[in-house]
């Protein structure tokens, strides 16, 4: 029986579980492992609103085990840490608890394939003092260790023990440091609604971006504005054309020589695979992603598979799948589909994966919503308001559809709708 392990339930590694695991774990023809450095699932695009304590993760996650129980596939919870290519065996860290205890010592997996989707993380392009004084959204646990800074800083001001405004530098325009600003506006405002003392003009927030534009992946300049008028209207102050020298505890430096005085910071400027990918001996670019074929493959070993943001997948027009949730979603179902045909030993050809850009949606929390939909196609349509907002709840609603079923799936859509009623706006202890 075959023996398929997938690193990295995310964004695609969740569709390519539940895809394999039904087709190929349930029928017991395959043995289908999911390893995930965390114990649950919660879709990464809505990692900014799990820091700010909108997203309640004791409704939105998924346990890996029991889905995994649901779908066909086995779990263990670990960190990928080697590879043997030889032996067909994958080696996890040793697993430790909350407290720094060991829980699991080191584990070795063997595998007939092997796939990778570990994503991405920040991309620090060697910044000094980065990994010491700013956070980041990478995993669950960075944007729960967030949420409890943002949480002390609120209190402290809350309650008189610091003073002045709120000082809040992001680093970068895309889609996280842009959603992240307009969420801690919401936080900021839900928080005086309840009865916090937290006056109208503490929250002083600066962007900084080292091109010229806010959002330079949204394909039309109208747009771009959009975010940006809409940036300036909450009061975000933003620096394009600035670039960060270095990060200080105190905040950030730039090479136009004036410094940026933040008592948080968050690193959202680029993304790159983790550097796990260095030990792995596999063939890598210099954004640590694994080099694969169209088909998903590698380049180095026909076993072992790559997609999504840990892979650099060539497209037709000799550019490259940018690294995004659809571009994860899109490609992960190509692998799985392929992987089907290989433990079947089918002699058709694996399939290749083509992007298909089907739009881009920035969620400035409860303020405004723009974006341009089938970019693909013409330049696309912008889309700006109520129907922006729309298509993007039905991002995650078709997520949580897919992950769940069409019963269960209804049933976590309604569970959503109900508790923005029935349980407060944020959720923070
Ligand atoms: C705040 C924010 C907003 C975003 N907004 C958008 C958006 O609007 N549109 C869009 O297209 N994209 C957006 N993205 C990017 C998008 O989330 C990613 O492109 C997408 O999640 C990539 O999917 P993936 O399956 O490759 O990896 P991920 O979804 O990142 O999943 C990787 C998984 O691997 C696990 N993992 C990591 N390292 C290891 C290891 N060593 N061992 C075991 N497991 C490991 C992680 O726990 C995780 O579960 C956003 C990202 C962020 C942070």
């Amino acid at each position: 029986m075959d023996k398929i392990v997938v690193i990295g339930g995310g964004a695609g590694g969740m569709e390519l579980v539940k895809k394999l695991g039904n087709k190929l774990g349930k029928q017991g023809s395959a043995e289908i492992t999911l390893v995930d450095v965390s114990s649950h699932h919660i879709w990464k695009p809505l990692l900014h609103e799990l820091a700010t304590g909108s997203l309640d993760e004791g409704i939105n996650a998924i346990d890996y085990q029991v889905h995994g129980a649901h779908n066909g596939y086995r779990y263990q919870q670990g960190s990928l840490i080697g590879l043997d290519k030889a032996a067909r065996k994958i080696t996890l860290a040793p697993l430790l608890d909350a407290a720094g205890q060991q829980v699991l010592p080191a584990r070795e997996l063997s595998y007939d394939y092997l796939v990778l989707g570990i994503g991405a993380v920040t991309n620090d392009f060697g910044t000094p003092g980065v990994r010491q004084y700013s956070h980041s959204l990478d995993l669950i646990s960075s944007a729960m260790s967030l949420r409890e800074r943002i949480k002390t800083l609120f209190i402290q001001h809350a309650h008189g023990q610091r003073s002045g405004r709120l000082n809040m530098a992001i680093v970068g325009a895309g889609a996280t440091g842009v959603e992240m600003s307009a969420e801690l506006h919401h936080m900021a405002k839900t928080l005086r609604d309840y009865g916090y003392n937290i006056s109208d003009d503490l929250l002083n927030i600066t962007i900084v971006e080292a091109s010229d534009s806010v959002m330079p992946t949204l394909p039309k300049a109208s747009l771009r504005q959009a975010v940006h008028n809409k940036l300036l209207e909450l009061g975000v102050t933003v620096r394009t054309n600035t670039f960060v020298t270095e990060v200080r505890e105190a905040g950030l430096a730039t090479k136009d020589g004036t410094f940026i005085d933040a008592d948080l910071i968050l690193w959202a400027a680029g993304v790159k695979a983790p550097e796990v990918m260095q030990e792995l001996g596999l063939d890598i670019n210099r954004a640590n992603q694994v080099l694969v074929h169209g088909n998903g493959r590698s380049h180095s070993d026909e076993r072992i598979f790559a997609f999504g943001d840990c892979a650099a997948v060539p497209q037709p027009d000799g550019s490259f799948a940018p690294p995004r949730a659809q571009t994860a979603r899109q490609m992960a179902l190509v692998v799985a589909n392929n992987l089907i045909s290989l433990h079947r030993g089918e002699s058709t050809p694996l399939q290749e994966y083509v992007y298909q850009d089907l739009g881009s949606i920035v969620n400035l929390s409860r303020f405004s919503t723009v974006g341009n939909l089938f970019s693909c196609f013409r330049g696309g349509l912008a889309v700006v308001g109520g129907p922006a907002r729309f298509v993007y709840a039905s991002l995650y609603r078709r997520h949580l559809w897919t992950m769940h079923g069409p019963v269960k799936g209804v049933f976590m859509l309604a569970l959503n709708g109900m508790q923005r009623y029935l349980r407060p706006q944020l959720k923070l202890w």
